[in-house]
């Protein structure tokens, strides 16, 4: 085995972690700046019993998906690609955690898509128009029933070559689905530490055919919107953004403020009611989640 060898995280407990190199996946001490789905160096260290790794550096991040509080910020996944948001009739998703959701992927350099999940339950007209405004953002979007197995198809292609976090409220079905998609049941996956204790991993990535990979973290499913800085919250919503630029003045606060081009457009409806309700109450911190 060589003594340097490049690895993926793909699980980390409270002070270690598991590397996926080409030979094995090996046990680590967990260092500061280091999450699930970082390309890292390590060192094999090799005792009497067992073989272990330190690491000794990480790659540059393609990206990175953080908990932002005002005064602290912590990283919590790197190099995902894709957020799937996993929307249901019930429990019923709101557009806050859909627009909370699509806002953060775009600021953070994923793309976001959703999943319309249990199909199999009736989706009366309010969901369906709830639906029916992302689909007209050009958000890629997928019907499914994780439970009853339609469509998994079609997220196992789509997801070819990417690296995907699932977030939805609890009960929307994000273990179901990535149960089926990796054969793992991934409510049971624990680890037994050193002094025989088994403790549960804070977050895991699976792999699927070496080229689909999905990080399940319970830390990232309640990342918060506060923390990015309210000048950037417009840019996650990119219709509204991209209507913005045509407004009279630079500082325009798109409320009232002569010129605005952005409530032109939502007073002729081309800028969506709820997504604009949304942009205001994230940019002016009226949220509370
Ligand atoms: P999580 O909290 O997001 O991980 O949700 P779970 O995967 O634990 O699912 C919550 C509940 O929804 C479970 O009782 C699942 O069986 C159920 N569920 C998941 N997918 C579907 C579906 O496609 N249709 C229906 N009817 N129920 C589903
Ligand atoms: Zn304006």
């Amino acid at each position: 085995m060589e003594k340097v060898q490049t690895g993926l995280v793909i699980e980390f407990y409270s002070n270690s972690c598991l590397v996926r190199t080409k030979d094995a996946d090996i046990s680590c001490i967990a260092i500061k700046d280091v999450v699930v789905g970082d390309i890292v160096k390590i060192e094999i260290i090799q005792d009497s019993k067992k073989i272990k790794g330190l690491i000794l550096s990480r790659e540059p991040r393609f990206s990175i998906l953080e908990k932002k509080e005002v005064l602290k910020s912590k990283v919590v996944a790197a190099n995902v690609t894709h957020v799937g948001i996993l929307v249901t009739p019930e429990p019923k998703t709101s557009t806050d955690f859909i627009d909370k959701w699509v806002l953060t992927a775009n600021l953070s350099n994923i793309t976001p898509f959703i999943i319309n999940n249990k199909i199999d339950l009736v989706q009366n007209e309010e969901y369906l128009t709830k639906l029916e405004i992302y689909k007209n953002l050009k958000i890629d979007f997928i019907d499914i029933s994780a439970k009853s197995n339609q469509n998994l198809g079609q997220v196992s292609d789509y997801l070819k070559g990417k690296c995907v976090v699932f977030v939805g409220n609890s009960g929307a079905g994000k273990s179901t689905l990535t149960t089926s998609l990796t054969g793992k049941d991934i409510k049971t996956n624990v680890l037994y530490n050193n002094q025989g204790v088994h403790t549960t991993s804070i977050s895991t990535l699976y792999e699927i055919d070496n080229d689909t990979k999905i990080i399940d973290s319970p830390g990232v499913r309640d990342l918060y919107i506060t923390g990015w800085d309210d000048k950037d919250i417009i840019k996650g919503f990119s219709e509204i953004y991209a209507f913005s630029r045509y407004c009279k003045f630079n500082d325009c606060n798109h409320i009232n403020n002569d010129g605005c081009h952005v409530t032109e457009k939502l007073i002729n409806g081309e800028i969506n009611q709820s997504r604009y309700n949304n942009f205001i109450k994230f940019r002016d911190r009226e949220e509370d989640e």
